[in-house]
């Protein structure tokens, strides 16, 4: 039976992060994958800051586009923030797990793809992983001294399959990759476009984003929850639909492919970070931001977190994983908790109308305010758009006494 330091399940951005990072310092890793290639869960639309790119050394070779304006366009109002360059980038989501797959394997780790994590076997200090190759039907087993969950939503190895898990809050998104003619695309090429309001998507937002090649990703996403004022909302796909007929109306494209994915988000960071030798990270611990549903950036983050404390176990400096479960909560709970509420109010509980406004008043914020606020969920910018909401709301109840006291 083969053994290694350090067994990771799961090769999304977490999990083929925290593989790159132990195999760098040394340690013996094996990184599975259910999917045989990259591209069979291209799930994403891996839209991510700048910052992102040098923080986790990545190359060009694994983004699909830069984008440097903000939009927003709501039932009634179409907001845009530019800046001459630019301010993120739209990952080729594929591009990236094969990347950091590869540099797993040129620093010595081992990387097995089509491969499906069954359960695991406690034996003395260490622990017996059961893996299923998914061509062949044959079982293997391997002998490691960690292992990590990085199954992202699934959360397999933490809870196995009979298992019952707690109420997540729950999104669902799908995606279309078109592609335009080279005239059509260069219009949409530096813009990141979110769509809010219930006409474009009541219980969530949708999206353009520019993915290079004369392509765009068109998508839609919700939580499964239901709105305080639209009762019935359509299909997934029909609103994605909605943009391709009414907001790029009349555009010739051709569909390259469809897919999507499932967001399961514990609230207040309750899920189980470690038990014994095994450790979670990524999305399966709710490394995923609720406000706009980014994880990309977080979970490599969590890795590299997650990492330190692995190094010390193998090491001995350490026996259990509290620290790291206390690190991550410390750090993350606060604003995780705000982007929560934050997203299901404006999700789930404002009328159209009030979507609207708050978007116009977003207008006076500097484009630096709303990149503070979309990616580093600084809300505390958003008291300067308060401010003029609440002169306004000053102004009219003034009137309104005013028009009262005139006509008694
Ligand atoms: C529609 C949609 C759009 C999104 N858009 C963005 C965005 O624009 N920007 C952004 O930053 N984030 C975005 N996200 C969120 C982001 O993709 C996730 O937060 C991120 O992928 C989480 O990384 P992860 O490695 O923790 O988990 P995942 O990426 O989910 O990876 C888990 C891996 O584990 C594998 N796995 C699961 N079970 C097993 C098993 N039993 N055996 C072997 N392998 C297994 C899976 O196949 C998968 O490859 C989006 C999510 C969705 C659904």
């Amino acid at each position: 039976m083969e053994c290694f330091d350090v067994v990771v399940i799961g090769a999304g951005p977490a999990g083929g992060q925290c593989a790159r990072q132990l195999t760098q310092v040394g340690q013996r890793v094996l990184l599975i994958e259910q999917h045989e290639t990259f591209s069979r869960n291209d799930f994403s639309s891996a839209t991510t800051p700048l910052e992102t790119l040098e923080k986790f050394n990545l190359p060009e070779t694994v983004i699909g586009s830069y984008w440097q304006n903000l939009v927003i366009v709501t039932t009634n109002i179409h907001q845009k923030w530019e800046s001459q360059k630019p301010l993120g980038a739209v990952f080729d989501f594929a591009k990236l797990r094969e990347f950091l797959a590869t540099q797993v394997k040129s620093q010595g780790g081992e990387v097995w793809m089509g491969c499906r994590y069954l359960r695991y076997i406690k034996n003395h200090q260490n622990t017996i992983v059961e893996l299923k190759q998914r061509s062949t039907g044959e079982i293997i087993q391997v002998e490691t001294q960690i292992l990590v969950d990085a199954t992202g939503p699934a959360r397999a190895v933490m809870y196995n399959k009979k298992e019952s898990q707690p109420n997540y809050l729950t999104g669902t998104g799908i995606e279309y990759l078109i592609e335009l003619s080279e005239t059509d695309y260069q219009q949409y090429s530096q813009d990141l476009i979110f769509f809010l309001g219930h006409r474009w998507m009541p219980r969530g937002y949708s999206w353009i984003f520019p993915m290079g090649n004369n392509r765009l990703k068109v998508g839609s996403a919700q939580l499964n929850c239901s709105h305080a004022w639209v009762n019935q909302t359509q299909t997934l796909r029909s609103y994605v639909e909605l943009l391709l007929t009414e907001y790029l109306g009349g555009i010739p494209y051709k569909i390259i492919n469809h897919h999507g994915g499932m967001l399961k988000y514990c609230s207040k960071l309750e899920d189980i970070y470690y038990k014994d030798n095994i450790i979670a990270i990524g999305d399966a611990v709710s490394m995923v931001n609720m406000l706009g549903g980014e994880g990309i950036r977080h979970g490599m983050q969590n890795a590299n977190i997650a990492c330190g404390y692995i190094q010390d176990y193998l090491a001995g400096k350490i026996t259990d994983f509290a620290g790291y479960r206390q690190e991550i909560r410390q750090g993350y709970a606060r604003t995780w908790n705000w982007s929560e509420q934050m997203g299901l109010s404006k999700y789930l509980k404002y009328s159209d109308q009030s979507i609207d406004k708050g978007v116009s008043y977003l207008k006076d914020l500097s484009l630096e305010d709303m990149m503070a606020i979309l990616f580093d969920y600084d809300f505390k910018r958003l008291y300067k758009a308060g401010f003029k909401y609440l002169r306004y709301k000053i102004v009219s109840i003034w009137t309104r006494l005013k028009l009262k006291s005139n006509l008694t």
